[in-house]
């Protein structure tokens, strides 16, 4: 009997793990060489993982003690109401959703600190690997902080920079962060005041979530929730600042060309892969990759090609035009090609199974940073100080593996997939200067307007395997660009978006835009030399969503109105990360409508999902939505558009 019931769940498993539903016909050819040389894949070990805890999905469990842990029953199939402290489904959605929030920010916290010690580093002359690139973005970032920049030396205006992002961090006083202040929109600004929402430093709100959610503390589920928006403003200055210094070090993104998906390994070169997030390893692999070229011909390969994966992808590909080779979901797909010689990371969204997958094959996984180290990879610790010697390694690494690699077990599917990315804020603000020099921000807002642009969508956050097979994200993204909606992608939607094609301006016509956005994108495009820009605009890594901030910041202030007035909505369609949480919960607190799908864990929270889908509007104006059709998904998000257009007096 047992016997019979393990089959039949191990047949069950197979089945489900072998459907591919809308995949395309190379990654699925890649995932059944996988589960034929590396015995896994992820649709595999998601189905092993199924049914999934059903009170985990809804957030009704509770794990902050030992009296734990406990489970609320809201089916009301006679199971307990309340935990065994006390505590009701309401208290336990809140405290695990900040929590959430909390392992988001702090992510994008400590990435926005390591540039800053950098850029300190630099200024202060003890660090050479780094120089700042773009001196024009150093003084509008202390233009933007109120740091004087005249008569003075460009390493003493990046010191004071530095400096007052550091201190941002921890420091004692009363007055709100700087960087907080400064590039909030003001009217955000102003609510966040009222509600005493406005952090002062940046450690203080981490620790007091830490606190008032374990056991016996915070049980009133509104004031956790205030907490939680509060969490999310520290993550929008983690983002801000981590995009705004990586800028100044490394370049601000113009416009570039380059090309995706996993064709961009290619089988004659050495094929090195950056993964992760922080462009201060990058930036130096990509340097000795070019300084160690004549090497990889030097063993019989034709040069070193170096391929994006995850945002690092984005980071190299908006700055230097490195292909957008793989998402974080397809990074072992990457070594599946039997192609790729090494794939360095450095923290966030770096799977565990990576090292499991290499080691079926000749590729060296490579860790670099002292707190993400993976059992069986190589870990070489990367510090700013060491950053030449440690990239220099890593390609050397490459080359040896390179030459173990078994030709016989090469499949490199599909065939690049053109792209034009790099759209900063100053490069979009650089197109529509070109149309009006005076008021750049004039032609887009007179184009929102006049509804050749109906609204604007910002796609972002994580590729799912439980929504990847229905593609769901480039169907939502079809329907809001074939309904005029604006599209910006940022993070691994903008790899989806550039598999699919949304990142080719020469797909325009045959991705079926609508006639109005059509017209303004072939005419900005034209105005930067380009047959029209992309049906998707890419603005970069995930904590480029910052970017985003800092133009709805510009076009709020300058109508005079609330960001949540405006015709934006954001959406995480296909969620995974506490990151992803931590930037909706940001975008909330902005005051915009968030889609996200799957599920936020919420929903075991009548109280909670009440407030974050209906009440929060009349608090900060934005609003979370979650729906899991597409197709649904985008109707909405155009009649939510359509609401603001009405709001504003615009034609509906
Ligand atoms: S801890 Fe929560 S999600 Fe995990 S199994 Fe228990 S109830 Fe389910
Ligand atoms: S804090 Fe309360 S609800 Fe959570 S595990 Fe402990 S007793 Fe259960």
């Amino acid at each position: 009997m047992v016997t019979d019931l393990l089959k039949e769940k191990k047949e069950a498993i197979e089945k489900s793990s072998q459907e591919y539903g809308m995949l395309d016909e190379g990654t699925v050819r890649l995932l059944k060489k996988e589960e034929k040389e590396a015995r896994t894949t992820v649709y595999h070990r998601l189905a092993r993982q199924e049914p999934q805890c059903g009170f985990g999905e809804l957030g009704v469990c509770c794990r902050m003690c030992y009296m734990g842990p406990c489970r609320i029953d809201v089916f009301n199939s006679g199971g307990p109401q309340l935990g065994v402290c006390g505590a009701t489904a309401d208290t336990i959605v809140a405290r695990n959703l900040l929590r959430e929030t909390v392992g988001g920010a702090s992510s994008h916290v400590e990435h926005a600190m390591e540039i800053a010690e950098i850029l300190r580093d630099v200024a202060e002359g003890k660090l050479e690997a780094y120089k700042i690139r773009d001196t024009e973005k150093l003084l509008s970032v202390a233009r933007n902080l109120g740091i004087n920049t005249e008569n003075r030396e460009i390493s003493e205006i990046a010191l004071e920079i530095a400096e007052a992002s550091l201190e941002d961090l921890y420091k004692l006083d009363r007055k709100p962060s700087r960087w907080i202040e400064k590039y909030s929109p003001s009217s955000s600004f102003k609510k966040w005041s009222a509600l005493g929402i406005v952090p002062t430093n940046i450690w203080q709100p981490i620790v007091n979530a830490m606190h008032r959610t374990s056991m016996g503390n915070d049980a009133d589920p509104v004031n956790i929730l205030l907490a939680d928006l509060r969490m999310g403003i520290v993550d929008g200055y983690g983002l801000t600042m981590a995009t705004e210094l990586s800028d100044v070090l490394f370049g601000t993104p113009n416009i570039i060309h380059s090309y995706a998906n996993l064709a961009t390994i290619k089988e004659d070169y050495v094929n090195i892969a950056v993964h992760g997030h922080n462009p201060a390893l990058s930036e130096k692999v990509l340097e000795w990759a070019e300084k160690l070229q004549e090497r990889a011909r030097a063993i019989g390969a034709k040069g070193i090609n170096i391929i994006g994966v995850c945002c690092t992808g984005n980071e190299v590909l908006m700055r230097h035009g490195i292909p957008l080779a793989a998402n974080e979901m397809q990074a072992e797909l990457a070594i599946v090609t039997g192609a790729l010689d090494a794939m360095v990371a450095d923290f966030q969204c770096i799977w565990p199974i990576l090292a499991q997958v290499a080691s079926c094959y000749h590729t060296k996984l490579i860790t670099t940073v002292p707190y993400v180290k993976i059992p069986g990879a190589i870990h070489i610790e990367f510090s700013p100080e060491k950053a030449d010697e440690v990239a220099r390694r890593i390609i050397e690494i490459g080359l040896e593996a390179y030459q173990q690699r078994n030709p016989a077990r090469v499949f490199i599917p599909n065939h690049p997939e053109e792209v034009y990315a790099g759209f900063s804020v100053e490069a979009l603000l650089g197109i529509l200067k070109k149309v009006d020099p005076e008021d750049p921000l004039k032609p887009l807002i007179e184009n929102i307007a006049n509804g050749n642009i109906y609204g604007i969508a910002a796609i972002v956050g994580c590729p799912n395997p439980k929504t990847r097979k229905y593609l769901f994200s480039e169907r939502l993204i079809k329907e809001l660009l074939k309904n005029n909606v604006l599209v910006i992608v940022t993070g691994c939607i903008a790899h989806i978006a550039a598999q699919a094609g949304f990142m080719n301006p020469r797909k325009i016509d045959e991705i079926g835009v609508g006639e109005g956005l059509k017209s303004v994108l072939k005419a900005l495009g034209g105005a930067a030399g380009l047959p029209s820009l992309p049906p998707t605009i890419h603005m970069g890594s995930c904590v480029d969503n910052s970017r985003i901030g800092v133009l709805l910041k510009a076009v709020s202030e300058k109508l005079h109105v609330d960001v949540s007035s405006l015709p934006v909505v954001a959406s995480a369609p296909e969620l995974i990360t506490e990151k992803a949480v931590s930037i909706g919960t940001w975008a909330l607190a902005l005051g915009v409508t968030v889609h996200v799908c799957p599920p936020l864990r919420v929903l075991g929270g009548p109280q909670v999902a009440d407030i974050l889908t209906r009440q929060l509007r009349n608090i900060t104006g934005g609003e979370l939505y979650i729906e899991c059709d597409p197709e649904k998904a985008a109707k909405e998000l155009i009649r939510k558009i359509r609401e603001k257009r009405i709001g504003l007096g615009l034609r509906a």
